[in-house]
């Protein structure tokens, strides 16, 4: 039986509206919840004549794929009773025992009993949030912020400040005032987000000076660290630098993904967290998923035994530094009037726009020129950042980038003589 109240003789619930009827049912936190502009954006970046600079999609033609289907048919073959059976709500042990040697890479010492596996690390940032944040709690997050995360915040109801980055990563003296302030005002500051590595969107990287007084000064308010590392790995240059969770093992919770290192459509994350969190994060992991999908995390861990992953992320870095060179130069050539980050690694650049510019009210004429991206305000809680756009370079050639850039770049001269 339908229970959508569709008969007209039926009144709608109490502040119901014609185009929803239960709009006065829902709860609080159900109104805070938005489409993300990059989402709203999919349907027109996805035209084939469209240069999509938009999306953080990783580009997946160079994974081996007869050897992973190779792999996975062997799998259903020889275990398929326990790969499609539900499995264990911390996650399969076989992989949280190959995370922990991922993790080592950026000096993380831990044991396979302090990963959480989650489904892919957005839902690590909503259980996180989910066992932390009562309505009202405050939230600091970089300016500007993975719009993901600022999703999830938002619909916990939290009180989302934000605290400036440059091109070394989140200004510690800046954190230090934020909190003070909040602290006079009586505020109760739970968490602070920061993507240390090759920033979403920012493209920076926090500097190996800032780690330990980041950490220093979290600690000395009390505030625990999201650590969101899923570009840590791709980095074009030298070695990853140490995580955070490397220099503090009580006070990080730290969030791995395999979705840009691997492939994001088996969405497998993990969370390595101090043993009490752990256990109020596995269940409310349970609450939400009962587990982690078994099939996803044994086509992971046999995927990580029977092939070279590591070779498999160096091609990687090879392929997205090639495509950052290939925006970089473009954006030299044919936006001089405009200033941007040069990412180490990972997928994104973040333009600054000539003075007077507005990135959201000039998309619709950059999708009619053929060329889409995300305008700043995506990545701000409190609207700002129009005169900012994230371009990323992680799916389009460097030949179609060239092109998207030009084309971004012609939007931009007409938007000035306008
Ligand atoms: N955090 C950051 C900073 C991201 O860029 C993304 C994906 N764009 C995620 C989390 C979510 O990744 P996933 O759920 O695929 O692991």
């Amino acid at each position: 039986m339908s229970t959508t109240p569709t008969h007209p003789a039926q009144p709608a619930p109490s502040g119901g509206t014609r185009l929803d009827p239960w709009f006065g049912a829902y709860a609080e936190r159900a109104h805070g919840m938005r489409a993300s502009e990059i989402r709203a954006l999919f349907a027109v970046a996805n035209r084939p004549e469209v240069v999509s600079l938009a999306g953080g999609m990783p580009y997946l033609e160079g994974l081996p794929l007869d050897t992973i289907a190779d792999a996975m048919q062997r799998l259903v073959a020889t275990r398929g009773t326990t790969a499609l059976q539900y499995g264990s709500g911390q996650g399969a042990e076989e992989l949280r025992e190959r995370i922990i040697d991922i993790v080592r890479l950026e000096g993380i010492d831990c044991h396979p009993d302090d990963v959480v596996v989650t489904t892919g690390s957005q839902q690590a940032l909503d259980l996180v949030t989910r066992i932390f944040i009562d309505p009202g709690d405050v939230v600091v997050a970089e300016a500007p912020s993975y719009v993901g995360a600022l999703g999830v915040f938002r619909s916990y109801q939290a009180d989302i400040v934000h605290v400036p980055l440059d091109e070394h990563g989140l200004i510690p003296e800046a954190l230090e005032e934020t909190l003070t302030r909040l602290a006079a005002d009586g505020r109760r500051v739970k968490l602070l987000y920061t993507v240390p590595n090759f920033h979403n969107p920012a493209g920076v990287t926090m500097s190996l000076e800032r780690r330990p007084r980041i950490l220093e000064i979290a600690q000395r308010f009390g505030v625990l660290v999201i650590e969101d590392n899923p570009y840590g790995l791709l980095g074009f240059d030298g070695d990853p630098l140490p995580a955070l969770r490397s220099l503090d093992d009580e006070g990080v919770l730290y969030l791995g993904s395999f979705s840009k290192t691997f492939a994001p459509g088996y969405r497998v994350g993990w969370v390595v967290a101090p043993h009490a969190v752990r256990e109020k994060l596995v269940l409310a992991s349970e609450s939400a998923i009962l587990c982690p999908s078994n099939a996803s995390q044994l086509a992971i861990a046999t995927y990580l035994e029977t092939c070279d992953w590591q070779g498999q992320i160096k091609q990687f870095r090879e392929l997205y530094r090639e495509r950052r060179d290939a925006m970089i130069g473009a954006l030299s050539e044919h936006l001089p009037s405009a200033t941007w980050t040069v990412p180490d690694g990972g997928f994104y650049t973040w333009v600054k726009l000539p003075d007077g510019l507005d990135a959201r009210s000039m998309l619709p004429r950059a999708v009619t020129a053929r060329v889409a991206y995300v305008p700043g305000t995506a990545f701000y809680a409190d609207g700002s950042g129009a005169d900012h756009v994230r371009l990323s370079y992680c799916f389009p050639t460097p030949e179609r980038i060239r092109e998207g850039v030009r084309r971004f770049a012609g939007v931009v001269s007409a938007e000035r003589d306008l």
